[in-house]
């Protein structure tokens, strides 16, 4: 196939700019190529110069399909991985009313509205990510070709950004796959592989790898395919009065996973579909007035936040490490290291499990099935996953480990015993560390030869499910072990915290005032449902109570010890000395039947439960502050986002510093405007 490419400023001319983040080209069939590559950028993100180059390649685009010198226009990514990314969230910031959002998507819209009226056929070929405004730019396009690799993933991520698509994304997807999985994508916000996204009608033909793309693309232009969009069965769904019922059903569904006045974004889209959901014109245009008020929302600004806090972890590790851990020793196989083994072999990780109860080996080894079966969805990849499991009650593993990691009981003699003892059998540049939650490291490894290679890793319960693991820092710790422990924590796709040693390490620390004052308001009379309540209407994922009891209430006990908080006479200890220790024992604060907490029926007000919310944060804001001054973690932000990851402290709120300097600060710019 011979190529004529054409001058990339030649593309731009119209707007008198070089192309920068695209390329673009046409070959010896007149078949115009666009090849988005970001420039200084490792993914493609839509932000306002990639997309005014666009815009430039499509004038050009439009020109030629009239001159009749290119017959069709296939949209691809330059990089390795990824097609795009979606919108550039960074972009966002800039916008302080509703005026200017609306001002940014007018053009945005107009494109995507030319290309989809483009004269010639419109392919995209995508290897890799596509979500958000890349999936909505997809879906201006006439043909979708995609590869079935595991990396390409089609989905809506915004309403976890407190807004929904705002490129006309929510009328296309629509009309392309039907209300039914076009909600449903957009309203959870998850990611579909290519299988299933051209099950849904997504996505037009799969192709087995990216080195087909070209040629499918090619292809497809050539034979001028169009996508067929959904049939007139699905289309029915969008008919009155149908439709009204299945938004009241959408309604009731993402009820019972967020409160609408914590996340408003699903309600406002189902808002949208219920009233133009028949007409998708008027859906377009309603969708901008609809997502603007979102965008400078305080939940989406906050949100956003979360994200970059996101970023900021995985920035703790550091990039570039030469160490790559493959192979990875775990040594109990109880509660904890059980999990922490299934969790690094799902990762890829070749790992041993440890254990001196052989049944205990057994069945830690046998819990991990349920993970797998979760994570992997056909066969060979559940059976490759097992196999990388490996029962070793020998320790056999332990001198080709890259990392070991100790998870057996609480015993300061006995983790002294074990470090003392592995520390003569590891390889060198092997990670050490263990899972302690109460121990001083430099306790830990005071018998030890090096004990400047001791890091903790302090996961959370329940392991697959908790994002966050504090990577803790002894006081002789060595940085580059501090470091390979935060790589090792990336590499199992979890987010790593590094904190100093201190009791309870950040999140505890932080949790633990909260949850005791708590119980003492209960035992000064405040009903357990109310305290509860007030905390979920805060946007707790969990009362403080039912925490406790989740916990495991001897857990809390010592936790207090520890953290040098009486529980001396508390009804928490009486609990305790009676054997009622919570969930796990089927009564503690709560009688629990089917896994869940009987709760008294009861109604509160509003403004009670508000202000009790607000009380009960304030003892984890004053502990939160405490340790940012003690330096538990490096910044403020970092205390957010252990809180956020670790206990999942209210996400539309940014954290607990970031909710207690909102208070006092004066309104923000879009209160200012719409007050004005
Ligand atoms: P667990 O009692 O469920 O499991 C401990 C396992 O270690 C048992 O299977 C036991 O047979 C085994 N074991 C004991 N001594 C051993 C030895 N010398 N060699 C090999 N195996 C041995 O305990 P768990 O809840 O999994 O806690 C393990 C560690 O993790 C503790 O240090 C704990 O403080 C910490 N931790 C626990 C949690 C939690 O929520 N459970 C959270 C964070 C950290």
């Amino acid at each position: 196939m011979s190529e004529r490419p054409i001058s990339t400023t030649d593309a731009a001319a119209s707007h008198g700019a070089q192309l920068k983040d695209w390329r673009y080209s046409v070959d010896g069939e007149g078949i115009a190529w666009a090849t988005f590559d970001r420039e200084g950028e490792s993914a493609n993100s839509l932000g306002r110069r990639p997309i005014e180059e666009l815009s430039a390649i499509i004038d050009r685009v439009e020109a030629e399909a009239r001159a009749k010198t290119v017959r069709g226009l296939v949209i691809i990514s330059g990089k390795e991985r990824g097609f795009i990314v979606g919108a550039d969230i960074r972009e966002f910031e800039a916008f302080e009313n509703e005026r200017q959002v609306i001002d940014n998507l007018k053009p945005v819209n107009a494109m995507l509205d030319r290309i989809e009226r483009l004269p010639v056929p419109v392919v995209a070929a995508i290897h890799g990510v596509c979500v958000g405004g890349g999936l909505e730019l997809i879906l201006a396009c006439h043909y979708r070709i995609a590869t079935r690799d595991d990396s390409t993933r089609i989905g809506f991520p915004e309403v976890k950004l407190g807004i929904f698509p705002g490129f006309n994304g929510t009328a296309r997807s629509i009309k392309q796959v039907g209300p039914m999985a076009a909600m449903q994508n957009m309203l959870t916000g998850g990611m579909i592989r290519a299988g299933a996204a051209k099950a849904m009608g997504f996505i037009d033909q799969l192709v087995a790898s990216p080195g087909e793309l070209h040629w499918a693309a090619r292809k497809a232009v050539l034979q001028n395919r169009r996508s067929t969009p959904a049939g007139a069965a699905k289309m029915l769904l969008t008919k009155w009065p149908v439709r009204s019922l299945l938004a009241k059903k959408m309604r009731d569904e993402t009820a019972k996973k967020a409160r609408e006045a914590h996340y408003p974004a699903p309600f406002r889209l189902i808002d949208l579909f219920e009233t133009h959901g028949g007409n998708l014109p008027a859906m377009k245009a309603a969708e901008t007035a609809a997502f603007a008020p979102l965008m400078v929302s305080d939940t989406s600004r906050n949100l956003r936040r979360v994200f970059r806090l996101t970023e900021m972890l995985k920035a703790q590790a550091p990039r570039g490490l030469k160490w790559k851990p493959t192979r990875a020793h775990i040594i109990g196989a109880g509660t904890m290291g059980a999990d922490i083994a299934g969790v690094c072999a799902a990762a890829g990780m070749e790992v041993t499990l440890q254990d001196i109860s052989p049944e205990q080996l057994d069945k830690g080894i046998k819990s991990q099935g349920k993970l797998f079966a979760r994570k992997f969805k056909t066969k060979p990849l559940r059976d490759a996953a097992k196999s990388r499991l490996i029962a070793d009650p020998q320790g056999r593993g332990i001198g080709r480990a890259d990392i070991i990691i100790e998870a057996i009981v609480e015993r300061l003699d006995i983790k002294q015993k074990l470090f003392a003892d592995l520390e003569t059998k590891i390889k060198p540049g092997a990670v050490l560390a263990t899972n302690t939650s109460s121990l001083k490291l430099s306790d830990i490894s005071q018998p030890m030869k090096d004990p400047g290679r001791l890091i903790g890793l302090h996961f959370f319960s329940p392991v697959p499910q908790m994002p966050l693991v504090e990577v803790v820092r002894g006081t002789v710790t060595r940085e580059d072990e501090v470091k390979k422990g935060a790589a090792f924590v990336t590499s199992i796709d979890k987010f790593p915290l590094i904190t100093k040693d201190v009791p309870g390490f950040l999140v505890n620390k932080v949790l633990t005032p909260y949850m005791f004052a708590a119980m003492e308001r209960l035992e000064k009379g405040e009903s357990k449902e109310k305290i509860d309540e007030a905390a979920r209407a805060f946007g707790m994922p969990m009362g403080p109570i039912e925490l406790a009891d989740n916990v495991g209430l001897d857990v809390c006990a010592h936790v207090a010890k520890i953290l040098g908080q009486s529980s001396e006479g508390s009804r928490l200890e009486r609990l305790v000395a009676s054997g009622r220790l919570g969930k796990k024992s089927g009564e503690g604060f709560y009688v629990w039947k089917d896994g869940k907490p009987v709760a008294a029926e009861a109604k509160f007000s509003k403004s009670d439960l508000e202000k009790l919310g607000r009380e009960l944060v304030q003892p984890m804001v004053k502990e939160a502050q405490a340790s940012l001054d003690q330096g538990v973690v490096e910044s403020a932000d970092l205390v957010d986002a252990g809180m956020i990851f670790g206990t999942g402290f209210a996400p539309f709120r940014g954290g607990p510093l970031h909710y207690q300097a909102s208070l006092k600060e004066p309104a923000t710019a879009p209160q200012r405007a719409a007050a004005e």
